[in-house]
């Protein structure tokens, strides 16, 4: 029988399945990790904070994003062509308190925002301050909840833009007060969360969010060390035409320069080229800053963590991470062929008269909740399913059936009533005629652009599934 070196984690669990004992091998279990917290923040350099724009669907995030970024262009390079990247930054106005010398922002965009939501979901932090945007023509919607609630339950900065402000006769004071009623201490009420009256459209009110956003990070005192060990996210990726797999990676701590190798969930790179969202060439990024990385082995994935080690050390790491994969991809074979003897045994005593009457209705296996996920891009549906994947146990457990991007369709709606399963629509709409035809299948559509939220509705339904504890 063929001997493995398992890393610690996973050999007690295969243990269990065989009752053997692992042999642990330290060196087998080696990795790449972050370097521990700084021991004094505060005598570290000073860095851009990273935001993110949340708010409910078509109350002008997007709008709101293009004009920033491409304000930034007009106050940068002449000329320069911006380029989708997932980030991009933002000079804030002179004239500002700060002693700063030069100042940025630097936004997270829509395939960011569902990056985000993947990191967070795995407890990692990366957005300093969120701006909620609310259009004064709509006031609070289910989404606006979703981002309020969230920011509740975390410590990042707040700015609330109320958007649209150029439609004719919109009542800001209205949006204003709801805000209130939902727990949002407005400054203009005696409490700290600022609120800028912007429209995306017209540019009107922008340089007011930007010098807001920079007030409220430097109450935060952003700092991160220039020097040392890399710590990074990927915000999104793609193979480009001429330069091969591309992540952008958004830097926490440390630098990133060309030449230095990089690690990044199963993938590795020597860094060839960095650039900026002009496409520029840069020649190091530093905390707070999002550029993109040329000179990947294979794609990287969004949200995954980047870090930096010597060219052996990240050799040895990722033969390890593969091992540890593989070694979790054969304990899902494992569960799946003892899911098939349990469902086998049940329907032998099924078959088995005297059972008959007790077992003939059980199900085969668990209870499962079959899932249509949506999303607006494929970045948002990969976080979406990884994250709701792994909710259940071996009695009832959720079972991703399809994942698409775009609108919630009607084929979507026939697909779940044919599974017996329910929609996702994460971040898309739901037009009319479709949520119509759903309620009239009884094929129920969870509408979300939070995702901890999204995963505590699935677990709510999950746990639905499983039978009442007599
Ligand atoms: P998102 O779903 O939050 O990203 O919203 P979009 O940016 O796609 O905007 C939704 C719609 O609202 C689009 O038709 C925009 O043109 C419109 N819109 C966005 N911002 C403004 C604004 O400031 N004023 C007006 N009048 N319309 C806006």
């Amino acid at each position: 029988m063929a001997l493995s070196v398992l890393t610690s984690d996973y050999a007690s669990l295969l243990a269990l399945e065989f009752n053997r004992n692992p042999i642990v091998n330290d060196e087998a279990a080696f990795d790449i990790y972050p370097p521990p917290p700084h021991p004094d923040p505060s005598t570290l350099p000073a860095r851009p904070p990273v935001v993110t724009i949340m708010g409910h669907v078509d109350h002008g995030k997007t709008t709101l994003l293009d004009t920033l970024r491409s304000t930034s262009v007009a106050k940068g390079e002449a000329g320069g062509i911006t380029q989708h990247i997932g980030a991009f930054s933002v000079p804030v106005p002179a004239g500002s308190s700060s002693s700063e010398p030069t100042r940025t922002i630097t936004f997270l965009d829509t395939p960011g925002h569902a990056a985000f939501s993947a990191m967070r979901a795995r407890g990692a932090s990366v957005t300093d301050v969120v701006v909620l945007v609310v259009a004064a023509d709509d006031g609070i919607m289910p989404q606006t909840r979703e981002v309020i609630e969230l920011v509740k339950n975390s410590n990042v900065g707040l700015v609330v833009a109320i958007n649209k402000v150029d439609k004719p006769g919109v009542d800001i004071s209205k949006v204003e007060n709801a805000l209130l009623a939902e727990g949002i201490q407005l400054e203009a009420f005696g409490g700290d969360v600022p609120v800028v009256h912007v429209s995306g459209l017209t540019g009107q009110g922008l340089d007011q969010l930007v010098e807001t956003i920079s007030a409220v990070a430097e109450m935060q005192d952003l700092r991160a060390e220039r020097e040392g060990v890399l710590q990074g996210y990927v915000l999104e990726s793609k193979v480009a035409k001429g330069l091969g797999p591309v992540g952008t990676v958004l830097v926490l701590r440390g630098n990133l320069m060309p030449g230095q190798h990089l690690i990044c969930g199963m993938t590795s790179a020597k860094v060839r080229l960095l650039t900026d969202h002009n496409g520029k060439a840069v020649k190091a990024a530093y905390p707070g800053m999002a550029v993109t990385v040329c000179g990947w082995k294979e794609l990287p994935n969004a949200g995954d963590e980047v870090l930096t080690g010597s060219e052996a050390d990240i050799k040895k790491a990722l033969t390890n991470r593969l091992r540890k994969a593989e070694i979790e991809a054969s304990l899902v074979d494992l569960e799946a062929i003892n899911e098939q003897r349990r469902s086998e045994r049940e329907r032998r005593e099924a078959d088995d008269g005297e059972h008959t009457a007790d077992v003939a209705s059980t199900e085969a296996g668990p209870k499962e909740l079959r899932l249509i996920i949506k999303g607006d891009v494929s970045g948002t549906v990969e976080a979406v399913k990884g994250s709701v994947t792994d909710i259940g146990n071996d009695v009832a457990r959720v079972k991703v059936v399809s994942t698409g991007v775009g609108e919630v369709t009607e084929s979507d709606v026939l697909r779940a009533k044919t599974a017996g399963g329910v929609i996702i629509a994460f971040n898309v709409k739901v037009p009319r005629s479709v949520e119509n035809e759903a309620q009239s299948q009884h094929v129920p559509i969870l509408t979300s652009s939070v995702i901890y939220k999204l995963i505590d509705d699935v677990k709510a339904r999950v746990i639905d599934l499983l039978p009442p504890v007599i």
